[in-house]
């Protein structure tokens, strides 16, 4: 049984299909989804899709990719969100120095917002840090008491290693099927299990089986398998360890 611990299966490109895609990805032993949003106005949406799955568990936040969606507002609003939903984190927030024409200091404020918020509810964060992650090292570290996941992480080793450190585990997916990705797989075969989580980003960052195509939860069994191989280790083991760090880091209930 497998956790894709960051998918957006509330996303429109599963409208169509959204209950045959979550078919397949039970059937491929994706048993659970953290689904984690991106703006203010989804969240309503994201709500309504994983209150029709036990399996799926939504987080509330503010994308630093949709930054001029936000507005200081939808910090009181996600305050709200928290209280009442009680979500598994919170999420998707951080920094993203990537993308042109995102004011980093915006996107800073809505970041110290949500770590603020985790802080005081004691809920895990699910990190987007793209280009950014020693700028989020450093917020995490001025925030304090923090815990949670950087997706999708893209960093170096000393910079992972940092985050184990601060409490953070890190988000691996797609990106570490491509045989290019040499630092992604090197620190993948090396660094200790306790920290990896297994995601797809679905619909995003599909695996090089899927290049180009739509990408959907059950191909979580694809990274682990490639990560298994990477280790010279069984996809059971991968597929274990990942299991029990979600369900600990989400306070997931047992499926
Ligand atoms: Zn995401």
């Amino acid at each position: 049984m497998l956790v894709d611990s960051h998918s957006h299966f509330d996303a429109p490109e599963f409208d169509a299909d959204r209950h045959e895609a979550l078919v397949r990805a039970r059937a491929a032993g994706v048993t659970r989804q953290v689904v984690p949003a991106v703006t203010a106005s989804s969240w309503s949406k994201l709500r309504e899709v994983c209150a029709n799955d036990a399996g799926l568990f939504p987080a509330y936040g503010l994308h630093p990719m949709y930054l001029a969606d936000h507005r200081p507002a939808h910090l009181d609003d996600l305050r709200g969100w928290v209280e009442r939903e009680r979500p598994v984190a919170i999420g998707e927030c951080g920094l993203d120095f990537f993308v042109d024409g995102l004011d980093a200091s915006e996107q800073q404020r809505y970041f110290d917002g949500q770590l603020q918020l985790a802080r005081e509810f004691d809920l895990p964060l699910i990190v987007h840090a793209r280009r950014a992650v020693d700028a989020v090292i450093a917020s995490v570290k001025r925030i304090g008491h923090l815990r949670g996941v950087v997706h999708s992480f893209s960093g170096s080793a000393e910079q992972a290693r940092q985050l184990w450190q601060l409490g953070f585990l890190i988000g691996l997916g797609g990106p570490v099927t491509y045989e290019r990705a040499h630092r992604l797989r090197t620190l993948a075969s090396t660094m200790p299990l306790d920290f990896l989580l297994l995601e797809t980003d679905a619909p995003d960052q599909p695996d090089a089986g899927i290049r180009g195509q739509r990408n959907e939860p059950s191909r979580l069994v694809v990274v682990g398998d490639v990560i298994a191989k990477l280790r010279g280790g069984s996809p059971e083991e991968i597929a274990a360890a990942t299991t029990r760090n979600a369900e600990r880091l989400f306070n997931l209930p047992a499926n």
